[in-house]
């Protein structure tokens, strides 16, 4: 994109910020729609079908957000007084304030991970033995990409090994899969084989695939009974969201892969900032659309140089008291990635 319009703002917060296309907006309005409460909605079918194919599993429900996907998922497999594992830095557990605990009474067991990996002797320790004074474990958790890392891809091997585990403690795995998209594009392998490790798997459709509403939460047709009770508990079924749902599937349709424009302009990003007096990333470890950068600088930590490079109409996010995260997306490119490097070569000059 080559926008040099002044009053333009390269937002690399999050992919979340991207706006639907024209084109995604023209066939949000010609959406077939219904009551999907009393009849189905005929638009959120189709996404729903489209959606299951993608992932490979039996049905996949429409949801209005990614924390809900998730929380759906466990409130399906967890009661109360279980343990669910995931990484320490899950965004089940971290970003979706708390609610494993206040929707459904469960408590988490955390393992660091390598780029969203378990090491598998710690992930067969962390689940509890069958005695009456240990909480049931009941569910492990797995990121795909794997945020608290940059966006990593979590490998064949390292899905395999979770699944090989479960099995052998008779666990469901649940996938938080909401950059499972990016993690196709950049590994090559297809979501659904991805996502054949796991019972149940959650996708944002409002991050870098371009939809403004919406994730999907898929599994087998007994997961999918659960799941639309936990919905409507949770007060998450939409009426006519045809609406929303057809900017989805315009997103699962036409933005897969193009994300691998994304992934090129993350690294291209990461190797100008890495130059960067008091930046420092990894460009070689950049394989999506996430890049962190430590700030290591005299006059500038995260939170002074986010607030500098805004006066210079960059947007970023602060991820810690080290570190800022770059996210790029369709709304952004080249230029604005050069006004970045340019803005950060001012105010970091020493
Ligand atoms: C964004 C995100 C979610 C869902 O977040 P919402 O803001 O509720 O859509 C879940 N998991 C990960 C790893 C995410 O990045």
């Amino acid at each position: 994109m080559t926008d040099a319009r002044q009053d333009r703002v390269a937002d690399f917060r999050s992919d979340t910020v991207t706006k639907p296309t024209p084109a995604m907006r023209r066939a949000m309005a010609e959406a077939e729609v219904g009551d999907d409460v009393l009849d189905g909605d005929p638009t959120v079918r189709r996404l729903e079908e489209y959606a299951a194919r993608w992932l490979g599993k039996d049905a996949a429900l429409y949801v209005p957000s990614g924390t809900m996907a998730n929380q759906i998922a466990l409130g399906s497999w967890l009661r109360p007084g279980d343990e669910v594992i995931a990484a320490e830095d899950a965004h089940v557990l971290l970003y979706e304030g708390g609610a494993t605990g206040f929707l459904h009474g469960a408590q988490s067991a955390t393992l660091p991970t390598m780029r969203g990996a378990f090491d598998e002797a710690a992930l067969r320790a962390r689940v509890r033995p069958d005695f009456i004074h240990c909480p049931p474990t009941a569910l492990i958790c797995v990121e795909q990409t794997h945020m608290g890392s940059g966006g990593s891809v979590v490998t064949s091997d390292a899905l395999t090994m979770v699944r090989r585990v479960a099995d052998e403690r008779g666990l469901p795995v649940h996938m938080d899969g909401a950059r499972l998209a990016n993690a196709q594009v950049a590994s090559g392998i297809p979501a659904a084989e991805l996502a054949s490790c796991a019972d149940s798997v959650s996708v944002c459709l409002s991050k870098g695939l371009g939809a403004p509403v919406g994730s999907i939460v898929a599994g087998d047709a007994d997961f999918l009974e659960r799941a639309k009770r936990v919905r409507k508990r949770l007060g998450g079924w939409m009426r006519q969201a045809g609406v929303i749902a057809a900017g989805g599937l315009y997103a699962l349709e036409h933005h897969i892969e193009r994300l691998a424009d994304d992934h090129a302009l993350a690294k291209q990003l990461a190797e100008r900032l890495d130059a960067l007096p008091g930046l420092a990333c990894d460009p070689a470890g950049v394989e999506t659309n996430l890049v962190l950068v430590g700030v290591d600088h005299p006059r500038h930590d995260p939170a002074s140089l986010s607030a500098a490079l805004a006066d210079h109409g960059v947007r970023v996010m602060p991820l810690s008291s080290t570190h800022l995260r770059f996210v790029t997306h369709m709304d952004v490119g080249e230029a604005d990635v050069e006004r970045l490097g340019e803005a950060c070569a001012l105010l970091l000059d020493t």
